[in-house]
């Protein structure tokens, strides 16, 4: 099982940065950064391959990527890039993610071009509850997000692909939050959260929760050092995410 760093960057990247978001095995995508789909391009990948898409919270750096990703399936559909076998899975914390496919069909205006309609398989998947289908299967539990003053529906995920046996954890956005430690126990590799969790946090969960290594993503890249060097101190395993790199579980 291996995991590419699409993105790392924070809310709003720097100049040829994209935001944390990664492609497990290829065909699984985790949030689609602010435009996921070119970057893929860029890194020699195909977003052809892309069979689920799981949308850790809606908050809009995780998803702005959504519209250029489905145009891009739609006209590889007309062009015959893009053969589809079975719907797109879209999975996502909560009811706003109907909202946000909604409005992306709108923003499309795929009712003026039906012919780039890429069939979507919608999942809301509560945090705390589980997906599962023949490939993978979703474990949750729920983050501790919140901006503006309101709590955001958001997924702790623990992945496992079925055809592997593997188990990817990671936390998507997220305040320090300790029963992660429970969750994720024993796990090979956990990515972690670093912008609203410190360095130091994230590194005692993993400590706690004695994984095999922690990876930290989402935190501007200026800071790399500076969050490497505290996580360390308190869990040697660990790790900053990079862009363009892959790592294997
Ligand atoms: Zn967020
Ligand atoms: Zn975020």
């Amino acid at each position: 099982m291996k995991a590419f760093f699409i993105g790392t960057a924070a809310c709003v990247p720097g100049a040829g940065e994209e935001v944390a978001s990664f492609l497990i095995n290829d065909n699984i995508l985790v949030d689609t950064g602010w435009c996921n789909v070119l970057k893929l391009k860029d890194y020699g990948l195909a977003p052809e391959k892309i069979e689920y898409l799981i949308l850790t919270h809606l908050h809009q750096d995780h998803y702005l990527g959504l519209p250029q990703f489905l145009f891009y399936l739609g006209i590889g559909q007309l062009t015959g890039s893009y053969k589809q076998n079975k719907p797109l899975t879209i999975i996502g914390p909560s009811e706003k993610l109907l909202y946000i496919l909604k409005k992306t069909e709108e923003f499309l205006q795929l009712d003026h071009y039906p012919e780039l309609i890429v069939k979507i398989n919608p999942y809301i998947l509560v945090p705390g509850k589980n997906y599962e289908d023949d490939k993978i299967l979703l474990e949750t539990i729920p983050a501790k997000h919140h901006s503006g003053g309101r709590m955001e529906d958001a997924l702790i995920c623990k992945l496992t692909d079925k055809t592997e046996s593997r188990t990817l954890c990671f936390t998507g956005d997220t305040s320090y939050h300790p029963p992660i430690a429970d969750f994720v126990r024993g796990m090979p590799v956990l990515i972690h959260d670093s912008c609203h969790t410190s360095a130091t946090d994230a590194a005692n969960i993993a400590k706690t929760a004695n994984v095999g290594k922690l990876y930290l993503i989402h935190h501007p890249s200026a800071d790399n050092d500076k969050k490497l060097r505290e996580a360390k101190e308190v869990f040697s395993n660990s790790f900053i995410s990079e862009s363009g790199k892959s790592i294997e579980v």
